[in-house]
């Protein structure tokens, strides 16, 4: 018998920079304290045998299968991946336990792909940096899974560690560690409303954006400056996508700057704006969750925004430790649906 191994990955939360992954731009997620945990047995078979404390049926599949939209997806296309990458000579009975709530924006679908690769890189002894297993479960879920993501998700939960939020360069894929403030807490509430993103929305923008690069003829639409874009004569959806990317990669800057700095209104101004332009330019969001981010606002938070993916999800709020419990309990008696999840702080 082959022995059990053990692996885990963090939720994250992505404080700014969205849908800048996969355009050559900054992102800055951080570790949440809620994560996924991965028992995993390797088989000499080929068979792929998954059971998960949020499933209540285990499911049985092999290593040859195609994604069919089932859930154990991930699952089947991590452990493709550990055996193309040779830590692993068949398939595996794998036991899932997490506290990441699903298709809200927190990556959970990663932290599963990364915890199943490191469980197989502990299986084989020794493999893959931590990079290079992010490079790998982005792969699953950008091949196997057909979810055309960026490379955020995967970084931020193979290697973000708490208290610090990871800005990453997602072109050159080099970060920096950031600490974050001590006196304000980044607090994560799921509106109520989950989505996939296999539902096609999540692809459409992606194909919005790809229009606008082959417009500019460049891959780093982040990268392009403000008068290019505002002046160009584009299609008008693809423009306001690329408006989107370029302002948002300057506010991640501006965020980082303002977390070295220790300027919260600074941070949440950036957040704010990141929020508004969710909503306008690349349409991203929902009226629930405007009013939800309105809200935290109006409550009291130096900034609040959607986070993640979009079309539901939770939003990410950045508020003073001292009135937060305060902050939170009006909150949700305003919003019955939404939901208090995890908070992060220095
Ligand atoms: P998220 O924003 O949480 O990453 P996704 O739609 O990308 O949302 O991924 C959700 C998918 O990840 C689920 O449909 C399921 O396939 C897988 N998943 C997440 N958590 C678990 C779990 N605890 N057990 C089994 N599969 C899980
Ligand atoms: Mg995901």
């Amino acid at each position: 018998m082959a022995e059990m191994v053990t692996a885990a990955a963090p939720g994250r939360v992505n404080l700014i920079g969205e849908h800048t992954d996969y355009n050559g731009g900054m992102v800055l997620p951080a570790a949440l304290a809620v994560g996924l945990k991965v028992n995993l047995a390797p088989r000499s078979d080929s068979v792929v045998a998954v059971s998960s404390a949020g499933y209540d049926a285990p499911s049985i599949r092999d290593l040859e299968d195609e994604a069919v939209g089932d859930w154990a997806d991930p699952c089947v296309g991590a452990l493709r991946e550990a055996n193309s990458l040779g830590l692993l000579d068949g398939g595996a009975a794998l036991d899932v336990v997490s506290t990441i709530p699903e298709g809200s924006g927190l990556s959970s679908s990663a932290a599963l792909i990364v915890a199943i690769l490191k469980a197989a890189r502990e299986a084989n002894g020794n493999g893959p940096s931590d990079v290079d297993i992010a490079v790998a479960a982005r792969r699953v879920e950008n091949q196997y899974m057909g979810v055309p993501c960026g490379i955020m998700d995967q970084m931020a939960v193979a290697l973000a560690r708490p208290g610090t939020a990871m800005a990453l360069d997602t072109g050159k894929l080099e970060y920096a560690l950031v600490p974050l403030p001590q006196s304000h807490e980044m607090v994560v509430v799921h509106s109520g409303l989950t989505r996939k993103l296999t539902d096609g929305r999540y692809k459409a923008r992606k194909e919005e954006c790809d229009a606008a690069k082959r417009y500019f003829g460049t891959e780093d639409l982040c990268l392009l400056d403000w008068e290019t874009v505002k002046g160009a004569n584009l299609d008008a959806t693809a423009k306001k996508r690329a408006m989107h990317c370029v302002s948002e990669n300057v506010r991640v800057h501006a965020a980082i700057a303002a977390l070295d700095a220790g300027d919260m209104t600074a941070l949440g101004t950036a957040m704010n704006e990141s929020h508004e332009s969710m909503r306008d330019w690349f349409e991203m969001s929902l009226p629930q969750i405007d009013t939800l981010v309105a809200s935290a606002v109006e409550l009291g938070a130096a900034g609040a925004r959607l986070t993640g993916g979009g079309f539901g999800g939770c939003i990410v709020a950045c508020v003073e430790k001292t009135g937060r419990d305060a902050w939170l309990e009006a909150l949700l008696e305003k919003h019955p649906d939404a939901r208090f999840i995890d908070a992060v702080s220095g």
